[in-house]
């Protein structure tokens, strides 16, 4: 059975960006983690609606806030997930944490950003398989411009699914 994808959209606060719920035969990945907390509840209600498989991983395409700031809830109602970003993401990360981090609950309020976002572990792999799923590889590609020079997609070859981060825009942009 081929591996089956799901898309939530955050609100518009959040810039409306979009979490994909990769689910196989006996588990699940998340692709990006909404920027604001309310953002992040609706997507631990939506992964719970959308699958009773074990959430295994949290990727983030890019360093970007809206890809990663709330993955806190979502990573303590998943506790056995795991957060990773390859290399290039989290060195995009860490550049700019410490700014972010004091600068968007000056905008969003304290209730809407966390205290401290998690970081994720770096993944220094080319590809990563799902149990059970033998012939869908999803393959991380990058690092890719888009709306920074850091992203990864991930492309499903047997699928041909592409999960594109900001690379590709459904709606709209931000003016950066
Ligand atoms: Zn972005």
């Amino acid at each position: 059975m081929p591996l089956q994808t799901y898309h939530h959209s955050a609100s518009s606060k959040g810039l409306g960006s979009v979490t994909t719920l990769i689910v196989g035969a006996k588990e699940a990945v998340l692709i990006d983690a909404p920027f604001l907390l309310p953002d992040a509840k609706s997507v631990i209600s939506w992964i719970q609606a959308t699958t009773d498989k074990p959430l295994k991983a949290i990727f983030v395409t890019h360093h970007h806030p809206d890809h990663f700031f709330s993955a806190n809830p979502i990573l303590e109602a998943f506790p056995s997930a795991e957060f990773y970003a390859a290399p290039y993401v989290l060195a995009g990360i860490n550049r700019e944490y410490d700014d972010k981090v004091s600068y968007w609950p000056t905008v969003f309020g304290k209730d809407n950003v966390p205290e401290a976002p998690r970081k994720p572990k770096v993944f220094d792999f080319s590809f990563f398989m799902f149990e059970d799923n033998p012939g869908s590889p999803v393959v991380l590609l990058g690092p890719l411009q888009g709306d920074s020079v850091d992203h990864t997609i991930f492309w499903m070859p047997s699928e041909r699914t592409v999960v594109c981060g900001d690379t590709i825009y459904g709606r709209s942009t931000h003016v950066w």
